[in-house]
């Protein structure tokens, strides 16, 4: 089929991915054709092989870790999110041949918390774990969702500042060295945005976190999300919730951008949790 529309998700590695699974998911859902494959690429070899896949026909490329940032400085045009994030996980090329690059994690944690999760943010104390990339744009996520207060914590407490400063709220947010969590009152929310479960180490977390009405979110799924889970489980938080529907919601974004039409999340997040289970 050498007219139908060609796209990818580009990473390092890339074999776990679950992208594919879901445009094509997506694609049967919405019958909209297309061929979506995972693309293999070091660092040093991430633009060459974007600007390949774009010269042989390529339409969009979802980008993952370790690229974001070399995507946001490959890219000839950017969405006001992708500026004010400085990263970007979608790659489009434009009708006029120029590379788009935009950043849709954010979005996709708040459809998510919102749509499935049921979580209403507004006027919530929020406990932010974590510095890196999607703790950025999760950070401007809940401020956009007019979050009371956003504390955030780090292990290392430099990058929380960083972080701060870069988010510009001072009169929401707070740092919190991660040894000072213990004296923290119960928050609202509480995100976990740490790669910790990834790495299979463990976050020394208090309980004292967590109150009645406390719900978890860890952008993190499957097995990488179960050990702060688990915690939040045995804290008594009201609710806990992995970030499986957030990576739904975050490529659904992105098939509507590259096909104007809006795949139903709900039934595709159904599909791959039950594979996954
Ligand atoms: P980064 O590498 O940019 O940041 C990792 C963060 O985790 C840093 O704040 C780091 O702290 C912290 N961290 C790592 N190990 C530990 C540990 N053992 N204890 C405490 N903190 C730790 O990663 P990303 O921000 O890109 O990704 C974070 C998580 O979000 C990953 O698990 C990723 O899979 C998930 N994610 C999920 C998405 C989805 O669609 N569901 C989308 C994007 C990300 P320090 O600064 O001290 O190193």
């Amino acid at each position: 089929m050498p007219d139908t529309p060609r796209y990818a998700v580009i990473g390092h590695p890339i074999a776990h991915s679950l992208s594919p699974r879901l445009h094509a998911l997506f694609g049967k859902q919405t019958g909209v054709a297309l061929e979506y494959t995972a693309l293999d690429a070091e660092p040093a070899a991430f633009a060459g092989a974007v600007l390949e896949f774009f010269a042989e026909g390529g339409r969009g490329v979802n980008v993952t870790l370790p690229h974001k940032a070399a995507a946001y400085v490959l890219a000839d045009v950017r969405t006001p999110t992708a500026q004010r994030l400085g990263v970007a996980n979608v790659l489009t090329l434009l009708p006029d041949g120029h590379i788009e690059a935009d950043g849709n994690d954010g979005a996709g944690m708040l459809a998510d918390m919102r749509a499935r999760c049921g979580i209403d943010l507004r006027h919530r104390n929020v406990l932010l774990l974590g510095a890196g990339g999607a703790a950025r744009a999760a950070g401007f996520a809940l401020l956009d969702a007019d979050v009371k207060s956003l504390v955030i914590a780090n292990r290392t407490p430099e990058r929380a500042q960083d972080l701060a400063s870069v988010l510009a709220r001072p009169e929401r947010i707070r740092v919190r060295a991660w040894d000072a969590l213990e004296r923290s009152r119960a928050f609202d929310v509480v995100v976990n945005a740490t790669s910790a479960g990834v790495q299979r180490a463990a976050l020394a977390l208090p309980v004292s976190l967590v109150g009645a009405r406390t719900l978890a979110y860890d952008l993190s799924y499957g097995p990488a999300a179960e050990p702060f889970l688990a915690w939040a489980r045995d804290a008594g938080c009201r609710a806990a919730f992995d970030g499986l529907g957030m990576l739904v919601e975050t490529a659904a974004a992105s098939f509507e951008h590259w096909h104007g039409v809006r795949p139903d999340t709900a039934t595709t997040w159904a599909v791959l949790h039950a594979r996954l289970a």
